[in-house]
């Protein structure tokens, strides 16, 4: 089922704002540093990588010192303003510690039905990526507000990956992957290693959003994966606090959840 992931050229990585801040909504630099040296280390090998990140109006809280995350959407929207420039130079720097160079790409989703601006953005990814240049992309918060109210970047992941075609789509969640029951309320839940098609079963496992930090839970994912999968893409819902996990993961080994394409 897996056999194909070593193979897997142009992935796309999404990682939110759970994974990139601590419980007290302070940014989580060691985590930060470890996704841009084993992301770095993917390129080496020939790998394209496309990093989706949320983080923009976490990163934005903290530098405006507010003491919690703002409620209404305007002020949402300012806080990414000032967060999103603050997000990209930490990650330049992060990996340019590794010897790698960062895009900043700020998208939103009616541009994958939008002509000129589909192909437009199809043909900046390209010329990135054939020059190992590592796009960062998240949503354009001061323009769309899609990702801000529901989703913390879930859908705009799959979208990205259906637009440059890519191999594989990897979600780095607060948790290891889709279990067959709610695993903060059944300690007994298990893992799911595979899912073979979304039914309304695999609809039905998953819940609504799980931190207070983002606003992505396992609906937004299943979601995810029915637009990649229906995509020919392969998808993998695994543990963001473990970066490192992705070296095994990209070799075959059963990490996370896969959701196999159609
Ligand atoms: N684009 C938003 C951000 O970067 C994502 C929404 C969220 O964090 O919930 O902050």
């Amino acid at each position: 089922m897996r056999s194909s992931i070593p193979n897997a050229k142009r992935i796309v990585v999404k990682v939110g704002t759970s994974t990139l801040t601590h419980d007290n909504g302070t940014i989580n630099l060691v985590r930060m540093d470890k996704l841009a040296r084993i992301l770095s280390d993917l390129v080496n090998q020939g790998k394209q990588i496309i990093l989706v990140s949320s983080g923009a109006i976490a990163v934005g809280v903290n530098k405006l010192k507010m003491t919690e995350r703002p409620k209404t959407t305007p002020a949402k929207q300012a806080a990414a303003a000032v967060g999103q420039s603050e997000l990209m130079h930490l990650y330049a720097k992060f990996f340019s510690e590794y010897g790698h160079i960062v895009a900043q790409v700020l998208l939103t989703k009616d541009v994958v039905e939008t002509q000129p601006q589909r192909t437009n953005v199809i043909n900046t990814f390209d010329n990135l990526l054939s020059s190992a240049i590592i796009p960062i992309v998240n949503e354009n918060d001061t323009v769309a507000t899609d990702e801000i109210e529901f989703g913390d970047n879930d859908t705009l992941s799959a979208l990205v990956a259906t637009l440059v075609d890519a191999n594989l789509l990897i979600l780095l969640s607060d948790i290891e992957g889709l279990y067959d029951a709610d695993p903060h309320k059944h300690p007994q839940a298990k893992l799911i290693p595979t899912v073979e098609a979304i039914t309304p079963a695999i609809i039905a496992l998953a819940g609504g959003a799980g931190s207070t930090r983002g606003t992505g839970g396992m609906a937004t994912k299943i979601k995810a994966a029915k637009i990649a999968t229906q995509a020919h893409i392969a998808m993998i819902i695994t543990d963001g606090s473990k970066p490192e996990n992705l070296i095994p993961l990209l070799e075959g080994q059963a990490i996370g959840t896969f959701f196999k394409p159609v």
